[in-house]
């Protein structure tokens, strides 16, 4: 029986190929990631175009594991949403973004709103009202400084359900945006019934608006949408000064992207406010 298991886990060595032993190890060096304090939190800065100032900040994971190096949130994210581990993963994140906004709130004195993406096995797999609300009590933030970000594809499951569940985070005081926005399989039917606070138009929009006038026909349909179901739109990946430029001209009403900040830690971010701030 030794012998069987050898050759079993000799069989996996050999055949498996390259891309599925690095998702197991990546898998295997998750499991003990947040014990041994490899995650940390980064933070995007999001301007409001009409008053030209930060008003908030997506917080974004960032990996670093002792053998595998500095891994991309879109090479873990998935493998940690199919283990299973993106449910204490996500809660940490959530902690960590809530107790760093709060600190950021007391230092700075400012109201910025902090996102956290929540992914499907979140949304649906636990009590992610919960979750939230014990997140907010430990924490001391308050509620309308928090954000979640959610994908088309984890609303579009059980539709009835996650209406429920978004009304009571509502109830709550949390902001919900739709992220991606134009990716998934959404049918628009669907979006009058769920109360959302924006919609994050996806940065595969964004990339070439100033160029192919299919996609700013398609971003000014999404600010119409947005705006006459009482929304508000973010506009993602934005790099340039041209795309601003447009962006602004459409009416969305908040920008994202490297031409307005990198994602960054919370200290610069501190930083970046008491040097913004008046006087
Ligand atoms: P996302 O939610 O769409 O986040 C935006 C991504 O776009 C981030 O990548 C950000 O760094 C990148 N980005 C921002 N501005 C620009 C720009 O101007 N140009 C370009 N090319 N990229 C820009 P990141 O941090 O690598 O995250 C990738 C994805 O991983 C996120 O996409 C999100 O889906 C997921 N993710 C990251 N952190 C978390 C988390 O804490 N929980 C969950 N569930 N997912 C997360
Ligand atoms: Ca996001
Ligand atoms: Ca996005
Ligand atoms: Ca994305």
């Amino acid at each position: 029986a030794k012998d069987a298991g050898k050759n079993n886990s000799q069989f996996f060595t050999y055949e498996m190929n390259r891309a599925v032993r690095r998702r197991v190890e990546i898998a295997s060096q998750l499991r003990n990631a947040i014990r041994q304090g490899e995650f940390s939190v980064v933070y995007q800065p999001r301007m409001d175009l009409i008053r030209d100032q930060l008003v908030g900040v997506e917080a974004l994971l960032r990996w670093n594991n002792a053998e595998l190096g500095i891994v991309s949130p879109q090479e873990f994210i998935p493998v940690a949403e199919e283990t299973g581990l993106i449910v204490p993963i996500g809660e940490w994140v959530l902690r960590e973004a809530c107790r760093q906004a709060v600190r950021l709130h007391q230092s700075s004195g400012c109201d910025v709103a902090v996102a956290v993406n929540i992914s499907a096995r979140q949304f649906r797999g636990t009590d992610i009202v919960k979750t939230v609300e014990d997140a907010l009590a430990e924490t001391g933030l308050a509620s309308r400084l928090l954000e979640l970000e959610l994908t088309e594809s984890v609303l579009m499951r059980d539709t009835a359900r996650a209406a429920e569940t978004l009304q009571r985070l509502v109830e709550v005081g949390v902001g919900v945006a739709l992220d991606d926005f134009g990716t998934g399989y959404s049918s628009l039917g669907y979006l009058k019934r769920f109360p959302l606070d924006s919609l994050k138009v996806d940065r595969s929009f964004v990339a070439d608006i100033t160029r192919d006038p299919h996609d700013e026909a398609i971003v000014t349909t999404i600010v119409a949408l947005a705006h006459g179901l009482g929304m508000r739109v973010v506009a993602e990946g934005v790099e340039t000064r041209e795309q601003l430029a447009l962006l602004r001209r459409l009416q969305c009403d908040e920008v994202q992207g490297y031409l307005l900040g990198r994602p960054m830690s919370a200290e610069q971010l501190l930083a970046l406010l008491l040097a913004a701030e008046p006087g």
